[in-house]
């Protein structure tokens, strides 16, 4: 049984009601619009598979539907095929130019007009695969496999455009650099797939510690890279400190040998450096990484398991967490 929506626009309620019954008879959903207006409500309210349109309407013309149907969202291919008169030709021409697929006399056959209509619904679908296969491609190509993040090279994308926006408009925009700490020993010690199991975790605690609008993404290894857009200086650093708090009070848990015991439970924390635009020295995407890559190697030199940031004065240092901040602020 075939299937497919076909939208019939044809005003001429005996030529509508012909075609109308030859393919409803072979199993297609059909709906009707007897003018240009309410052709187009349609094709945007509930898009058909495929248009057949006449090229006379009483208020416009078939043309109108087809130069309507360009500006639909690109997604959304409806093929359309001109009804017309046996000896108009010169509609015929005017359709296929303006861009309809096919055209079918309108005394054609029923068994031609299902051909017809057979055809044109199997390219449709054709491209309506590949469609969903590119957008499936589009997205694994910007996402990281283990952990669902985007990977590194759709971070520098999103990095040049978040940056770009924030220079045009004045700021801010902040950036945090997470590395995990000796995370080579964990894989040496649990090995890989557990050291796996961490980086995807982490992704998790890190996600739920954003907004929706930030952007977070797997920069390497077991590092990780948070941008944060319309976020200054002074607002960053409590979402780095929310993130390493979420890390370290994680307990990884190491698959057990035995099935239904529990296996060893593991503590990971993670280093941060952090910087924004504007600030210091920042101008470009690159410097703004390059100064949260440094601080994050002062965390590091200092002994792990911090926060350093390049503050706005141009110096790098330890976030100290104000002990005020978690009090009310004095009457
Ligand atoms: P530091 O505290 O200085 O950051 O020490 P570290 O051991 O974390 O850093 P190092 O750069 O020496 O080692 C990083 C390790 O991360 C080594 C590498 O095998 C491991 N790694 C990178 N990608 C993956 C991955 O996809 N899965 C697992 N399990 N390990 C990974
Ligand atoms: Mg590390
Ligand atoms: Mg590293």
């Amino acid at each position: 049984m075939p299937t497919g929506k076909v939208l019939v626009v044809e005003d001429s309620p005996v030529q509508a009601d012909r075609i109308g019954e030859v393919l409803r008879g072979a199993g297609y959903d059909v709906t009707f619009a007897s003018d240009r207006s309410s052709a187009q409500t349609q094709l945007v309210a509930s898009p058909p598979d495929l248009l057949l349109l006449s090229m006379v309407l009483d208020d416009g013309s078939g043309a109108d539907v087809l130069r309507f149907r360009k500006v639909l969202p690109r997604h959304l291919f409806v093929p359309a095929i001109i009804l017309s008169a046996q000896s108009d030709l010169a509609a015929r021409l005017k359709g296929l130019r303006l861009g309809a697929e096919d055209y079918l006399g309108k005394d054609a056959h029923p068994e031609e007009i299902l051909a017809r209509v057979a055809t044109m619904l199997r390219i449709k679908q054709l491209q309506d695969d590949l469609r969903d296969a590119n957008e499936k491609l589009e997205l694994l190509s910007v996402t990281d496999g283990l952990t669902g993040l985007y990977n590194h090279r759709a971070f520098q994308t999103r990095l040049r455009e978040e940056f770009g926006r924030a220079a045009r408009y004045g700021g801010p925009l902040s950036l945090v650099m997470i590395d995990l700490d000796h995370f080579k020993a964990i894989n040496d010690t649990w090995l890989h797939p557990f050291g796996d199991k961490v980086l995807r975790e982490t992704a998790i605690l890190i996600r739920n510690s954003l907004r929706d609008h930030d952007v977070s993404a797997r920069y390497g290894g077991e590092e990780f890279a948070v941008l944060l857009p319309h976020t200054p200086f002074a607002s960053a650093l409590p979402v780095a400190r929310r993130i390493a708090r979420a890390i370290a009070g994680h307990l990884f848990v190491v698959d057990a040998d035995e099935p239904g015991s529990q296996g060893p439970e593991v503590s990971v924390t993670a280093s941060f450096g952090v910087a924004a635009f504007p600030g210091g020295d920042v101008t470009t995407p690159e410097t703004l990484v390059r100064r949260a890559d440094e601080a994050l190697f002062r965390a590091k030199r200092a002994g792990r398991d911090r926060i350093w940031a390049y503050g706005g004065d141009g110096e790098f240092r330890e976030d100290a967490e104000p002990e005020a901040s978690a009090s009310p602020p004095p009457a």
